[in-house]
Order: structure tokens, then C-alpha cells, then sequence
């Protein structure tokens, strides 16, 4: 699999992602998106609404503000609940968050275990490695003995905080609790009244609305609501380029359903959220399930399970598709004092709707479908990198270069093509190099078609159309290759 430094790298030289504010030096974990990260993200984010809004007739959308009244996230619990444990070295005075500590330890033939060393990890087999890898002859001698391991994650299992320093054995503060939310002001005056958060998800706009939009689109539960937009967690430990950044977006759905039916429809929408990500043509051996345990499950929630994608640096969360039940609406009408139940004209009866929730990062599905398209192949004895996006994903659909862009005949037709496409569906115009070159560079972007203009072109009003995945190439009259092109996309 291709490495990040290859990912970040190419996204840097072509204008996917810039790192933000970099002639200041950069701003931690925080990310710009280029003229074709730009034009992807987009992609994604059409490929998602087509999917749950427009082409389904259970589903509307919705685009609240990120600034929302306080009370709102006193009800959702985040004032109170949404923070991570953190400790801090007194030594190195490096800070982390307190669960993603590991300690591994040396356990003895006859069962006794000692403290061996700490790592900052992903999951039990990291910690384990980091840790052997940093003394292996001690660790190899300890094994000959008969030495096993056992890896422990402080915060979990019921297990307490560490006590010394992954980094350099020095000895930890006790936890403490920091609030993930951005607090900002509202209005002129730095008062405590005026205190409020950027949304920390998009989730609490939907409940907040969802009388309004029920009773204005007169839909029938079960229903659902979907939004896409900016939310703000600051992280204690941001990373890995743009998987998890302080200012990032999601795709979220809020779908109400009467409880009792809950179970049904949360699968319903495993089934949905999963097959759209093999839909837009990514690698299934690359994705998989994880079911929350129970001792990770929020207390209000039924069931949680995350669609995981093999990103370079492992096994890593894109989507949760979680069972939420009554617990938003009901903590809005406790805050709020407003009647949020719905009255079922069938069956004559009024509830509170349970709600299923697939929740997904924008962020994180353009990086994983970035990543999966990768692919590096040899070409007649040169190296050929092409990004095999899916048509609806690519950020350029099809370049138009002039065989010759001195031949002004040729520039004009090449010119004339390009801006006729343009008016259905992206396409560039290019003649900074030879045709060779111009492929292989649309080739790394994931161009889906190259059309070359050359001296027959002037004879007999045809171009040459390069197909990017399978580089075969035929003669195509001009004014058919755009109604060929559209056919072959679909609907994009
Ligand atoms: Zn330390």
C-alpha cells in the first residue's frame, strides 16, 4: 500500500491539500484544500447528497449554522460529558491524552507481572511493537526465559490512569478533564452571558430542527434529515494529515423511526452507508466492521458500528452508524420545554421517535478514497502513477491538448473543445508539455480522458480519446466526443 509521505506529497504538488497558513510556518493539524482538492471534496460531498437526499423520497436536507444558542449543548451533554482525560510528564512536560497511553508488561513463567514500557498507540499490537522495538535484546532475553506480554490501556477496562511517561519514563500528573468544544463570544462584550461553542457536530442543528422541518415538509415518520458541514473538537492529539484535524466536516443523517422499529432500520443503514463507499469503487478488502463494546458505547446509545478503512497508518474510523434512541429529542424537550413527539395518524399514538445515525467525515472519506485510488505502474519500462478515482470522484473529467500549440489550427479546435466541455462537466485545456507528459501528468490527478487534437484532426474533423485506466485509444469525431463522454459517465 502507498505510504502517507507519497499521499501528502502529491497532494501538495498537484493542489489537493495545502497545509493552512504555511508561509507563517503552518498551524497545527490544519489543513487547505487546492484547486483539485477543492473540486474532489465537492465530488464527494454531491456523491453523498445524490445518494441520501435527492435520490431517496424518506430524506431532506438541512443546512444549519454552526453557532447555536448555549442551552443547546447543555442538552446534548457536551458541556458537560465531551472531554478527554489528560495528563501531563512532569519531566519531559509533553501532554497526552491519558487513554491512549499503553503500558506493556513482562509477565513471568509463574504469572508475575512488571512494568516493562509505555507507548502512545493505536491499538494493543502498536503498543506491543513500539515497545519491543525500542529494546530487543532485552526483550528477546526476557522471551528465551519464557517471558510473555500483556498490553493494558489505562481509562479503559476499568483499568486507572498511567503513571509514568511513554516517552521518557518520568512520572505523570493525575488526569484531569479538558472540554473538546471551541468556546468563542457572542456580540461585543466578553461577558459570561454571551459565552458559546462552534458546534463540536452537526448532529444537535438537526434535532434542534426537527419540528420545524417535519412539520414544513410534512413527512411521515420514519424520516430522516441530512447535513453536511464544518464542526470544530480540539483535539488533544490531531494527526495523521487530514484523519483527524480540530476544524473538519461532516456528512451526518438523523433518521427518526418509531421505536420498536429501530433495530431494523439501523441495519437497514449499515447495509446503505457501506455499499455507497464500494459504490463509489472502493477497495472492499479495505473496509471492514467494528461493533462498538459496550464499554465504549455513549450510555445512551443502543448499538454503534463504524465502517473502518485500511489507511496506511491502520485501521481507522470513516463512518459510525450509531442507534441513538429517544435520548436527543427527549433531552431537547427537557431543556428546551418543547413538545419534540410525534403523533402517528395510523395508529392513532404519539411518541417520541428513536433515531439512527450514520455520521461520516468528509475530510476522511476524500483521503481514503485519495489513497485507494493510488496505484503506481510500470508502462513500458517507466513508472506510471494514476489515481483510479471513480468517474463521479474525479476531480477533472477529461484535458484537451494540441498536438502542436504553435499550429494555430489545431489550438483553436483543441481551445474551442475544451470550453465547449466545460460547459457540462470539468475539463482543462493544456499545452504545457508534450502529449506524453500531459498523460502521465492527468494520469496522477485522475483525468478520466485525454483528448489529443492533432494534423488529422484537420482533415477529417476526429481526435484521438485516451482512456485513464485502460490507456487505449481511438478516433472519435469531434462533435460526438462530448454526448460519448456524458454517456459514459451516467448522471455525474
Ligand atoms: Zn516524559
Amino acid at each position: 500500500m502507498v505510504d502517507m509521505d507519497t499521499i501528502v506529497s502529491l497532494c501538495k504538488r498537484r493542489g489537493f491539500i495545502f497545509q493552512n497558513s504555511e508561509i507563517y510556518g503552518g498551524i497545527g493539524s490544519t489543513w487547505d484544500y487546492g484547486p483539485l482538492g477543492v473540486e474532489m471534496k465537492n465530488n464527494v460531498k454531491a456523491a453523498w447528497w445524490k445518494a441520501v437526499v435527492r435520490n431517496r423520497e424518506d430524506m431532506v436536507g438541512l443546512d444549519a449554522a454552526i453557532l447555536m444558542h448555549p442551552r443547546v449543548w447543555e442538552a446534548s451533554g457536551h458541556v458537560q460529558g465531551f472531554s478527554d482525560p489528560l495528563v501531563d510528564c512532569k519531566e519531559c512536560k509533553q501532554r497526552f491524552r491519558a487513554d491512549q497511553v499503553f503500558e506493556v508488561y513482562a509477565v513471568s513463567p509463574d504469572g508475575k507481572e512488571e512494568y516493562f514500557g509505555g507507548a502512545l498507540a493505536q491499538d494493543q499490537g502498536d503498543a506491543l511493537n513500539q515497545v519491543r522495538s525500542k529494546t530487543p535484546g532485552k526483550v528477546k532475553e526476557l522471551e528465551k526465559k519464557g517471558f510473555t506480554w500483556a498490553v493494558r490501556q489505562p481509562m479503559t477496562d476499568g483499568y486507572v490512569a498511567p503513571k509514568k511517561c511513554p516517552l521518557c519514563g518520568g512520572e505523570l500528573t493525575e488526569s484531569r478533564q479538558f472540554n473538546l468544544m471551541f468556546k468563542t463570544f457572542m456580540g461585543p462584550v466578553e461577558e459570561e452571558a454571551a459565552v458559546t461553542y462552534l458546534r463540536p457536530e452537526t448532529a444537535q442543528g438537526i434535532f434542534a430542527n426537527f419540528k420545524n422541518v417535519q412539520m414544513s415538509s410534512r413527512k411521515k415518520v420514519p424520516f430522516g434529515i441530512a447535513q453536511i458541514g464544518k464542526s470544530f473538537r480540539n483535539e488533544i492529539t490531531p494527526g495523521n494529515f487530514t484523519f483527524r484535524t480540530r476544524e473538519f466536516e461532516q456528512m451526518e443523517i438523523e433518521f427518526f423511526v418509531k421505536p420498536g422499529t429501530d433495530e431494523e432500520w439501523h441495519k437497514r443503514w449499515m447495509d446503505d452507508r457501506w455499499n455507497w463507499y464500494l459504490n463509489l469503487g472502493m477497495t472492499p478488502e479495505r473496509l471492514r466492521w467494528r461493533e462498538h463494546g459496550k464499554d465504549e458505547l455513549a450510555f445512551y446509545s443502543k448499538a454503534t458500528s463504524d465502517i473502518e478503512y485500511l489507511f496506511p497508518f491502520g485501521w481507522s474510523e470513516l463512518e459510525g452508524i450509531a442507534n441513538r434512541t429517544d435520548y436527543d429529542l427527549k433531552r431537547h424537550m427537557e431543556y428546551s420545554g418543547k413538545d419534540l413527539s410525534y403523533f402517528d395518524e395510523t395508529d392513532n399514538e404519539s411518541f417520541v421517535p428513536y433515531v439512527i445515525e450514520p455520521s461520516g467525515g468528509v475530510d476522511r472519506a476524500t483521503l481514503a478514497f485519495l489513497i485507494d485510488a493510488y496505484n503506481e505502474e510500470e508502462v513500458r519500462g517507466e513508472k506510471r502513477v494514476v489515481l483510479k478515482l471513480n468517474k463521479d470522484l474525479a476531480p477533472i473529467k477529461a484535458a484537451v491538448f494540441p498536438l502542436k500549440r504553435n499550429e494555430p489550427r489545431i489550438v483553436e479546435i483543441a481551445k474551442n473543445l475544451a470550453a465547449d466541455l466545460r460547459q457540462t462537466f470539468s475539463a482543462q485545456y493544456d499545452d504545457t508539455g508534450s502529449i506524453g507528459k500531459l498523460y502521465r501528468r492527468q494520469d496522477e490527478i485522475g483525468t478520466l480522458w485525454g483528448i489529443t487534437v492533432d494534423f488529422q484532426s484537420l482533415e477529417d474533423q476526429t481526435v484521438t480519446l485516451r482512456d485513464r485506466d485502460t490507456m487505449e485509444q481511438i478516433r472519435v469525431p469531434i462533435d460526438g466526443v462530448k454526448k460519448m463522454l456524458v454517456e459514459k459517465m451516467g448522471s455525474c
